[in-house]
């Protein structure tokens, strides 16, 4: 099974990079790219603000709208947003 971003739900063979970047320039295998550089996540907020951020970017990207809505649905059983 390939790995897939605990913040997104992204597989990360689907990243460019191939995953995020650790603080002191590793790769974080555990997040893609767009959701965690340089030690940090990317996009502070509550599981809701990165849902409608993601589901308009995706939008903007040529996503059909049902498979957004499937894909930010999903967001909440990942392991950056369980115990939020
Ligand atoms: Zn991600």
């Amino acid at each position: 099974m390939s790995k897939m971003c605990g913040s997104c739900g992204m597989p990360l063979s689907k990243d460019p990079q191939g995953g995020g970047t650790n603080a002191d320039g590793s790769k974080n295998e555990n997040y893609c790219s767009y959701c965690y550089a340089d030690g940090k996540f990317t996009f502070e907020g509550t599981l809701p603000e990165f849902r409608d951020f993601c589901y308009k970017v995706m939008l903007e990207g040529g996503t059909p709208k049902f498979l957004a809505w499937l894909y930010t649905r999903g967001m909440k059983r990942l392991p950056r947003w369980k115990n939020a």
